[in-house]
């Protein structure tokens, strides 16, 4: 039975669906470099993708659907271009919140990247795969005590302080070590990053960091100066996720160089260090156009340097955190499709044998991603599809709106770009999923370096 195809989108006369969707693309078988990793190519002769020199199917084949697939070659020249963006005169913590593992972080280490932790279990791993302490970042909210001593005893580098409470509490812990803790003060400067709410961070009605135009910011330096355990060293900024425009990092630069002015008005002293946070976005689908790194860069020094002149200030070492925008786009996920179904005048499901507990970012933000049939290549038409999971949830939506082959059929292996950041980390196991492995692929050679769970794995945790 052949499926409808919709070549110029929704055909005259259908309900139209909704969604964002725009015109197919001309040809449904070109990878925009755009959203897939470097060394992603489609076989011009057989038609299959594959990626570090390795094929998706025997891919599939030895690690099993889904998996992430994670190029290492795209995540280390990622590291490098921010890295020498920057230059020597400042530090690129890699966040990894978006994606840790032990393999990411001897990448990070070679290739001279920092990293920020923002838990227990982030710190361990770090620690584990031996980064040096010094060259760690330790963010959130609510640290508890417990992950606060743990911090203090490993020497990490810096502590990113979001809390009065947070300020005493460390500063007891680093005198019972008999250290003082170098610190950096987390302020919100009111920048509404433009980009879905939930993920926007530097509004004032927000559980992070201390507001600056509240006056909140001003009195944490001044409590930080009076405590011995801490070394406060900088301020600290982040104003969301997913940016594109620069407009807002130079307003939050801006701000927080005149709170550096404040504070050496106030109490004679310059902050030797500021950090600009990470949420610099990526290419999801066609249509994104994110900044290159050297871009980046020149223009955050730029503007430091500017206003620091203005003020009267010494430039301070600028940090920056970026994470989705160095692991994101290294990254896919392949899936096996398990069902085709078509709804007339609407879109086709197309289910795959995974969904909302590897990628809740399209549940969770509406977030948009783009699909391609990677197992073969195809001349039929475009079919307006929605590429769904197999839980237990109408809103379990991997991509929303994307055009597949209409000859697209149960057993086809297709890959969802751009899964490296925030998809692994915030993986769950719904439904008792298992969640999938992350597989590194090099020069020809792929091994796990997150291994698939297994029942057993879920079992062990269910104790009875
Ligand atoms: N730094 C901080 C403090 C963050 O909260 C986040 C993300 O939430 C990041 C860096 C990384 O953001 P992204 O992965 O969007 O670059």
């Amino acid at each position: 039975m052949s499926r409808s195809a919709h070549p110029a989108g929704p055909r005259h006369g259908d309900v139209m669906p909704e969604g964002h969707f725009t015109a197919p693309p001309a040809d449904l078988n070109r990878l925009d470099p755009k959203v897939w990793s470097q060394t992603v190519v489609r076989d011009a002769g057989s038609g299959v993708v594959s990626v570090g020199g390795l094929d998706v199917q025997a891919l599939a084949e030895e690690f099993g659907t889904p998996a992430y697939i994670l190029d290492e070659q795209d995540f280390r020249s990622r590291c490098r271009a921010w890295r020498e963006a920057f230059g020597t005169d400042a530090d690129v913590y890699y966040a990894g919140k978006a994606f840790l593992s032990r393999a990411i972080v001897r990448w990070l280490r070679e290739e001279g990247l920092n990293v920020d932790v923002c838990s227990g279990g982030e710190l361990t791993v770090a620690l584990t795969a031996g980064m040096p302490a010094e060259r760690i970042a330790f963010h959130g909210n609510n640290k508890s005590e417990a992950e606060l001593e743990q911090a203090v005893a490993a020497g990490v580098g810096h502590v990113v302080v979001d809390s009065f409470d947070e300020l005493v509490r460390l500063s007891w812990i680093a005198e019972r070590h008999g250290v003082r803790q170098k610190v950096l003060i987390r302020v919100t400067v009111g920048v509404e990053a433009h980009t879905h709410e939930f993920i926007a961070t530097a509004h004032e009605d927000q559980k992070f960091g201390l507001s600056l135009s509240g006056g909140l910011a001003a009195e944490g330096v001044r409590r930080a100066l009076t405590l011995d355990g801490l070394e406060l060293v900088g301020i600290h900024s982040h104003i969301g996720s997913q940016i594109f425009d620069m407009a807002g990092f130079e307003v939050a630069a801006r701000r927080v160089v005149g709170l550096l002015a404040e504070i050496k008005g106030e109490h004679g002293v310059e902050l030797p260090e500021i950090d600009l946070g990470g949420g610099l976005g990526i290419a999801y689908t066609s249509e994104d156009d994110p900044r290159e790194p050297a871009e980046i860069a020149k223009s955050l020094t730029e503007i430091v340097r500017r206003e620091c002149a203005a003020a009267g200030l010494t430039p301070p070492r600028i940090s920056v955190e970026p994470g989705r925008a160095i692991v994101g786009p290294t990254a896919f996920t392949l899936y096996r499709v398990g069902t085709v179904k078509e709804l007339e005048g609407l879109r086709t499901y197309v289910s795959v044998d995974g969904g909302m507990s590897d990628n809740i970012r399209t549940a969770l933000y509406d977030a948009e991603y783009s699909v391609a049939l990677v197992s073969r290549a195809s001349t039929a038409e475009p079919m307006l599809s929605r590429v769904v999971g197999k839980h237990c949830e109408s809103g379990d939506i991997v991509v929303k709106d994307a055009f597949l082959p209409a000859d697209l059929a149960p057993g086809d292996l297709v890959a969802v770009p751009a899964t490296g950041a925030y998809c692994r980390s915030m993986a769950s196991n719904y439904n008792h999923a298992l969640k999938p492995p992350v597989v590194a692929v090099s020069a020809g050679a792929a091994r796990v370096i997150v291994r698939r769970e297994t029942e057993e794995d879920l079992l062990r945790l269910d104790i009875g």
